[in-house]
């Protein structure tokens, strides 16, 4: 097993990844920019080294400094967290090439992955359920992408090969819109992601989010851990996920399940990963592969008994999984809420310091976050500024915690969007549970 491990990353998973350091007995080195050398999970690391100034680029996006900060700290490897460099193949292949064990796929999976035209091809060829379209990216002749469109069945949705965060896609539900929309979309990628590539696939109208969880390690085993439920999103952004998804049959679940561990197996993949899926009618279409571990893995980790951050690290350090799928529990239900610095009605950020945190307790309640009485949110990240995960031994259960923990928390000095899921967790359809993706939204109209 390592001996010490650095951690590129900021914020509550940076203190989760310290966490799972300390109870495995790793030393964790913590690198921080100028914007978070306050932060308690900084004081209270083993080693810390500031990577530069508050800036992203910097700092957290900075591969010579984080890799200089792992070669003076003699770190033996590398966890990438999630956003920042964790999905980036060129990270991955120089902590590589500088003698570090990258705590995560390898480079291959990552650009596998990380080109949607490639991913989908990939999950075609392992018997992965896609959204209908056509494979490959699409052709310069109108003509063909007229045809390939009328071939699919209006609406289709174009999207960017390159794309990520919810960004590079457009709905078309005529073919007079269609040569426009793809024009503009290969424009807008090829200056965001550096790669004009598009696709078509078709548009879903009324999908949830249902996600798998995998863990595969380097001797060629893998296994599923359950599903999440991540429907309740805005703009593509999750704020509330659970496990296990209402409502749908376990031998649907346990179907694709099983095909995600398959499709593990033959790409070669290593390492903790998300097979992200839409699903309508009773059947599921993979949109994306996530390599790299999730906000929402706790939810996941209070259901099966698994720690994904372990194993994550277990995985890179050689070891051989210790689960097999007949073991992976699936117990009781679990809810997350994502607790963002933000105004929870019109989404504005409102970073700044904190002067009063109270964080929830009680069984069957974790919060996973960095913040604390007298922290200062800083401006220059995400908003997200923890989790609070509930674990009840059914829905039922889960949502009373949950309302419980809500109720108890307290946080002064900023706002937060505490008060929207406050509303959501007594809201009458996700009480019943199975609503869609596009219901935060039109909750949010109607509540207006
Ligand atoms: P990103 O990498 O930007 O997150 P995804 O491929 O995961 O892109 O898609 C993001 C979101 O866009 C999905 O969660 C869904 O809301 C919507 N979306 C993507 N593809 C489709 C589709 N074929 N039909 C309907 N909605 C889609």
């Amino acid at each position: 097993m390592f001996k010490k491990i650095l951690i590129a990353n900021r914020g509550e998973i940076a203190l989760r990844i310290q966490r799972a350091c300390r109870e495995m007995g790793i030393r964790a080195v913590v690198v921080y920019s100028e914007a978070d050398r306050e932060a308690k999970y900084v004081k209270l690391a083993d080693e810390a080294v500031c990577i530069g100034p508050a800036p992203s680029a910097q700092s957290y996006l900075s591969m010579p400094a984080i890799i200089a900060a792992a070669e003076v700290t003699d770190a033996e490897a590398i966890h990438p967290g999630y956003g920042f460099l964790s999905e980036n193949a060129n990270f991955a292949e120089r902590v590589e090439k500088s003698g570090f064990a990258f705590i995560g796929p390898t480079p291959e999976s990552i650009r596998l992955m990380g080109d949607k035209v490639s991913a989908k091809a990939a999950m075609v060829e392992a018997g992965v359920p896609t959204v209908p379209g056509v494979p490959g990216a699409l052709p310069e002749d109108s003509k063909e992408i007229v045809r390939i469109a009328r071939q699919i069945g209006y609406p289709v949705i174009i999207k960017a090969a390159g794309g990520g965060g919810g960004r590079g896609m457009r709905v078309v539900h005529t073919e007079a819109a269609l040569i426009n929309a793809v024009q503009t979309t290969r424009a807008e990628a090829g200056a965001a992601f550096g790669n004009p590539s598009v696709y078509m696939e078709k548009f879903l109208e009324n999908p949830r989010h249902i996600e798998i969880q995998v863990l595969a390690d380097t001797h060629g085993n893998a296994v599923w851990l359950g599903e999440r439920d991540c429907s309740m999103q805005r703009r593509h952004q999750k704020i509330i996920e659970e496990a296990p998804a209402p409502g749908i049959p376990r031998k649907v679940i346990e179907k694709v399940g099983e095909r995600c561990a398959a499709a593990c197996k033959k790409i070669g993949y290593r390492g903790a990963g998300t097979f992200e899926f839409l699903f309508e009618n009773g059947e599921f279409f993979f949109i994306e592969m996530n390599t790299r571990v999730q906000v929402e893995h706790p939810v996941t980790e209070l259901v099966t008994g698994i720690d994904i951050v372990q194993q994550q690290i277990r995985i890179a350090a050689g070891e051989t999984l210790s689960v097999t799928q007949k073991q992976v529990p699936l117990r009781g239900h679990s809810i997350e809420c994502r607790i963002n610095a933000e105004d929870p009605y019109t989404f504005m950020p409102s970073p700044g310091r904190i002067t009063m945190w109270h964080p929830p307790g009680g069984p069957g309640v974790r919060v996973d976050s960095h913040a604390y009485t007298n922290y200062m949110v800083p401006p220059n990240y995400d908003s997200m500024i923890g989790k609070i995960i509930v674990h009840g031994d059914t829905r039922e259960q889960a949502l009373a915690r949950m309302r419980s923990a809500l109720s108890e928390t307290l946080v002064e000095g900023i706002s937060t969007n505490i008060p929207l899921h406050r509303e959501l967790m007594a809201d009458a359809a996700f009480v019943e549970g199975g609503t869609s993706i596009h219901y935060l939204e039109g909750w949010m109209e109607r509540r207006k």
